[in-house]
């Protein structure tokens, strides 16, 4: 059963609500979009191996939770995905690493490509087995410290090579379509049934109300102002920021797009609330969405019976929910 469905993450959302509004033309843009190409990727990674774990989402007594991502003393963790059985735990971390080949060393990953580049990653393993000592500090505040944490690195890409050099968990590094494979080996090593269904219940719970979806100030990392990025709102047709406000709809001017659904205007302000922030006032939501008038404004923004704090002018929306909404 699927109990924490796979959605890109709030930070991929927040990576994707900047990239139309990227100023092109600013040095920082190959970084960002750089950046944004590494986490999309990894998302497709993490999708196509969804396909491996189809009998572990139609189990009954079988939890998936996908990015799960949970706070310790000193910073976070997240899990690409966990499978919760009444019997283990195991913790899957997945690469989408391509090249022509990944040469696996003690503590390092060396990623070769065709032309001869390398990158160096850290090793997998070494990163998952950490995720594996904060889970089981966890389960032990819970009770439930015998309950055997196991460990996978899934690697997605199926182009390069893998070559181990004295590396001793080969084992545990698998492709995607030996997974199932991998999970069943597991399931015979562990014969004990170690949860009732109450326990289960439990632990679910505790993962779900547990878990904390990483924000970002994107904003920050690149060097960029409120300012500094394009304003006005996006058509969802021809994605450029080419929408006005004309005869009760907004016209992209670039494809003739029209549109009058409230559900584009939230997703707007939902983007607004991940690059800006958590609240947005009348000359805000006019400025940042490029309406000319202010009775436009407000009709707009009655209409979207949105909660709201102070008053007049210094009005205040609250868009938190709708943030919430989008990633859930
Ligand atoms: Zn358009």
């Amino acid at each position: 059963m699927i109990k924490k469905p796979r959605k890109p993450s709030l930070e991929l959302l927040t990576f994707l609500a900047l990239a139309p509004r990227f100023p092109k033309h600013l040095p920082q843009y190959n970084y960002f979009e750089r950046d944004l190409g590494k986490m999309q990727s990894g998302f497709i990674g993490e999708r196509s191996v969804d396909y491996y774990l189809q009998l572990y989402a139609r189990s009954h007594t079988n939890y998936l939770y996908h990015n799960l991502r949970f706070l310790t003393h000193e910073s976070a963790y997240q899990m690409d995905t966990l499978l919760l059985t009444p019997f283990y735990i195991l913790i899957i971390e997945i690469k989408n690493w391509g090249g022509v080949s990944l040469e696996f060393n003690q503590h390092q990953v060396k990623q070769i490509f065709q032309d001869g580049r390398i990158e160096i990653h850290d090793d997998p393993i070494i990163q998952v087995k950490r995720q594996r000592t904060n889970l089981m500090n966890l389960l032990e505040k819970l009770s439930f410290s015998h309950l055997p944490v196991e460990y996978l690195t899934v690697i997605a890409n199926r182009n390069p090579e893998l070559i181990f050099k004295d590396y001793p968990e080969s084992d545990r590094i698998i492709r995607s379509s030996y997974l199932d494979f991998s999970i069943l080996d597991f399931d015979k090593e562990h014969s004990v049934k170690i949860l009732s269904p109450n326990q289960l219940s439990k632990i679910n719970n505790t993962f779900l109300s547990t878990h904390k979806e990483k924000k970002i100030n994107i904003l920050d990392k690149y060097n960029l102002t409120a300012d500094s990025i394009t304003k006005g709102v996006l058509c969802p047709s021809c994605l450029t920021i080419s929408m006005i406000r004309q005869k009760k709809s907004w016209l992209c001017i670039k494809c003739k797009y029209r549109n009058n659904s409230k559900s584009e205007l939230l997703k707007a302000l939902a983007q607004y609330s991940m690059l800006i922030g958590p609240s947005i006032t009348h000359q805000q939501f006019k400025d940042f969405f490029q309406i000319s008038t202010a009775r436009h404004v407000s009709s707009l923004l009655g209409n979207l019976n949105l909660p709201s704090e102070g008053k007049t002018r210094g009005k205040k929306y609250r868009l938190d929910q709708l943030m919430t909404d989008m990633w859930i």
